[in-house]
């Protein structure tokens, strides 16, 4: 058996929160070596928090 869909939200980048569909989902994109990373945020206070991020 295979339940790695049991793990649901991805971790919010910057409170470590799960992120959930239902609240601000923030999804950042960058490329960083020639590839695409996706950074997963719960709000836009955390999106802005963060400082890893390309403007
Ligand atoms: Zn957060």
């Amino acid at each position: 058996m295979t339940g790695s869909n049991d793990e649901g939200a991805p971790a919010c980048q910057t409170c470590e929160d799960p992120v959930t569909e239902n609240g601000e989902r923030r999804v950042v994109s960058v490329v960083e070596n020639g590839e695409a990373v996706h950074y997963e945020f719960c709000s836009v206070d955390c999106r802005e928090a963060w400082d890893g991020a390309p403007n």
